[in-house]
């Protein structure tokens, strides 16, 4: 059985080792489009996960294969919970029939839920901003998502809590809310670690489901009681769900009793917003203030928006606004319309503390049932202006009407036409002139707070357009562009054929956005997801133009950055990529991806000390970036420093116990100790969450094979070999299998495949030779 002149596996393997690998990471780079597709992370970011994967995977078959080895004492502690894209008449509590939010529900009903509450913008880091400083986007000046940090003094109520005394924390779950916008502010612990995930429509690390959030919050929640008895201190948390965001895909068991795809999402969410609850009751210590509200509602085709983000009708702009706990009275309904900015100065009224320089009031009389006047309340939306080109909107609504500011003004009786479909614009030209006054006022008057300190990049994208400089008329809405009305269905579009199948279905996501840019060729937001539907589909160059035409009319954001740095490194124009990549790291240094970038092209050119550096500045910022952990953690593999590879990837499973590439990692690092037993355990653990990893599957059946269970690695050969192209070193690795359970046949078959796809193979064309007897299949 034993063939005395086969060479080592190691030799027949890998036996170029390190430099081999290099070159298989930059082959593996220029055919980055058909690697990602078949690796279970992909995604537009999946070129360079590759890049360390395959330096990994190098490391590890050669170790494989070598074998070696409410208590009166204490203030009341206080949770704010902001459910994302949350309409309020989704809610069983606000009247829905069809309703499965049993929780909210109850909560509302052992508490009080205000009849109608409402957003200042229908999207989310402006709208959370607004609840959290307790100003609308003109004071705290975060005008749309992705752009904006919330400007240096601007004061959180996180920073009031903390002042006084509290322990302050934040759990977020989505993207726009990330540390680097700097709505962590006054948070003492802000968990913003949102897992990979592996939805191929969608960038990687955008969103953390519920149940995962509620995990993490009943975590630090446990760890609080422990050390209570040193400190006492009460906390204030913030818990942010982003599930009920499209697209909707909840747990089975909560889409399958479902009316809509996104009610099963609320349903979802709710049950964790259970789970949480439930934990704080059955901890005991003090009773807990709870708010439940939201950044936004959801159109839901309403209008013609599929989404939110553009329109201010109520669809989008009135949320939930539920609060129940010590002070608060059971089964009230307040009539008076609760704002975004009221959330804070409520909250900071029931717990005894003053709040300072906020633009909106406390709630409290009319939760305890005093007569509350209306206050207006102001909401805008820029997106439609920063990302289309178009009109921005601006509304002001008043106890009974909303008027919306828009190249054609709308005027809605709220209390007759809930829906906002009858516009009274023409019919009422005294009561539009007069809320325009008032509007016009608020804009005039409400003047940032910080404009000074606001980002170089975020003042010049405001002064473009119009919002700062000299006096306060340059606040006021700006009717020029299209109305957004007139462009909705340009929106859908793009939102249906162009922005979901960008990384999927690239070629036809050009096709519609090429079609679009014909139609309205002021749409920077087409421009930038082509050029990542360029990326994805391989046509570097036509990417790097697009994104260098963005650049020169200054409207390159960060993210565009990232997309045209990769961009340059696939296209194999590596100095391009870095300059740019290490621009943008320098100018957003709590943005980890240009920094993740660069470690992926200094990977790919072998100079691992500053791949080391560039993940080393991802964790200076957020310790816990779990890619920067990774990319450690498999650098430390290739230096042979299992000690380090088995803590950075031991962090990881800290935060996600199930990560599945960390999981098959540390299998990797304890085969590499000699406890491969353990090993093939974890392989097969990661594949529970990914069956068809193709990398996973080959190091389950390398440690198989390399430890005298060659039956058993066969299949896992085989199912390595259908979840991927096939590549050499699994077609080696069984044939090397076969040999050992004397299946010459099939040993020779594989070896053929594997001299097909490479013929520099000389020690297994020689293999094969001295095999000579067997007979090709
Ligand atoms: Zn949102």
């Amino acid at each position: 059985m034993a063939f005395p002149s086969f060479p080592s596996l190691d030799a027949l393997l890998f036996s170029g080792k390190l430099s081999a690998v290099a070159k298989r990471t930059r082959d593996a780079d220029d055919k980055a489009k058909a690697v990602t597709q078949v690796l279970p992370a992909r995604g537009m970011r999946g070129p360079r996960i590759v890049a360390a994967l395959l330096l990994a995977a190098g490391a590890v078959a050669v170790l494989v294969y070598r074998k070696a080895a409410p208590a009166p004492t204490r203030r009341t502690n206080v949770l704010l919970v902001t459910i994302d894209t949350l309409r309020a008449d989704r809610l069983g509590c606000y009247g829905y029939g069809r309703a499965a939010t049993p929780v909210l529900d109850a909560l509302a009903a052992r508490g009080i839920r205000f009849a109608t509450a409402v957003a200042h913008a229908p999207l989310t880091a402006p709208s959370h901003a607004s609840i959290l400083t307790s100003r609308t986007p003109l004071g705290h000046g975060v005008r749309d998502n992705g752009a904006y940090v919330l400007p240096e003094g601007v004061r959180s109520v996180a920073e009031d809590f903390r002042q006084a005394g509290y322990k302050t924390a934040a759990f977020v779950s989505g993207f726009p809310l990330t540390r680097r916008f700097g709505l962590d502010r006054g948070f003492e612990t802000y968990d913003d670690r949102l897992p990979r995930g592996s939805d191929p429509r969608r960038t990687a690390y955008v969103e953390r489901t519920a149940d995962r959030t509620s995990d993490a919050v009943i975590q630090w929640l446990d760890g609080t009681a422990r050390s209570a008895a040193a400190s006492p201190a009460p906390w204030f948390v913030w818990v942010h769900y982003f599930d009920a965001h499209a697209p909707y895909e909840a747990p089975a068991a909560f889409a399958a009793g479902a009316a809509s795809p996104y009610d099963g999402e609320v349903a979802f969410v709710d049950s964790q917003v259970g789970r949480l609850l439930g934990h704080l009751d059955s901890a005991g210590g003090p009773r807990t203030l709870v708010l439940v509200t939201a950044d936004h509602g959801e159109s839901l085709g309403e209008h013609g928006e599929d989404t939110h983000g553009i329109f201010l009708y109520d669809a989008t702009i009135r949320v939930p606004f539920i609060l129940a706990g010590p002070g608060v009275a059971a089964g009230r309904v307040p009539t008076t319309v609760a704002r975004g900015i009221d959330v804070s100065p409520t909250l900071l009224d029931y717990v005894g503390i003053e709040p300072k320089g906020m633009e909106g009031r406390s709630l409290r009389p009319a939760a305890d049932g005093k007569a509350l006047d209306d206050l207006p309340s102001y909401a805008e939306s820029l997106h439609s202006q920063l990302q289309y080109g178009w009109a921005p909107l601006h509304a002001l609504r008043t106890s009974r009407f909303k008027l919306i500011e828009a190249p054609r003004a709308e005027l809605y009786d709220l209390k007759s036409d809930g829906p906002e479909v009858h516009d009274r614009a023409l019919e009422e030209p005294v009561r539009v002139a007069s809320m325009r006054a008032e509007l016009q006022k608020i804009m005039a008057t409400t003047t940032p707070v910080a404009t000074r300190a606001i980002d170089a990049e975020t003042a010049a994208r405001l002064d473009a357009l119009g919002y700062l400089g000299g006096g306060g008329g340059k606040n006021a809405p700006a009717p020029t562009g299209r109305d957004p009305k007139d462009g909705i269905e340009l929106v859908t579009r793009l939102g249906r054929n162009g922005m979901s199948v960008a990384r999927t279905e690239p070629l036809k996501a050009i096709r519609e956005l090429t079609a679009l840019l014909a139609e309205d060729p002021g749409m920077l937001v087409v421009r930038r997801t082509r050029a990542v539907a360029y990326e994805s589909a391989g046509q570097y160059d036509a990417a790097v133009r697009d994104l260098r035409a963005l650049e020169k009319e200054g409207a390159l954001t960060a993210e565009d950055s990232v997309v045209l740095g990769d961009s340059l490194r696939l296209a194999g124009r590596t100095k391009e990529a870095v300059a740019v990549l290490l621009a943008t790291a320098r100018k957003n240094p709590r943005f980890a991806q240009p920094w993740l970038s660069l470690a992926a092209v200094f990977v790919a050119e072998n100079r691992i000390a500053d791949a080391a550096a560039a993940y080393d500045s991802v964790l200076k910022t957020a310790p816990d970036q779990v890619e920067a952990l990774r990319g450690l953690g498999d650098l430390a593999l290739i230096r042979g420093d299992v000690e380090d590879a088995s803590r950075r990837y031991g962090r990881i499973l800290e935060i996600d116990p199930a990560d599945p590439g960390a999981l098959s990692k540390v299998g990797v690092v304890r085969v590499r100790q000699g406890r491969a037993e353990e090993g093939i355990e974890l392989f097969r653990k990661a594949l529970e969450r990914e069956p068809r990893n193709a990398e996973t599957l080959l190091y389950l059946a390398g440690a198989l094979a390399a430890n005298g269970r060659g039956a058993e690695a066969v299949p896992y050969f085989e199912r390595a070999l259908a979840a991927a192209p096939p590549t050499t070193m699994a077609l080696n690795g069984l044939g090397l299998t076969q040999l050992g359970l004397g299946d010459r046949a099939a040993a020779a078959a594989a070896f053929r495949r594997s001299l097909a796809l490479d013929p520099r193979q000389p020690e297994v064309a020689r293999t094969l030779a001295e095999m000579g007897g067997a007979e090709p299949r």
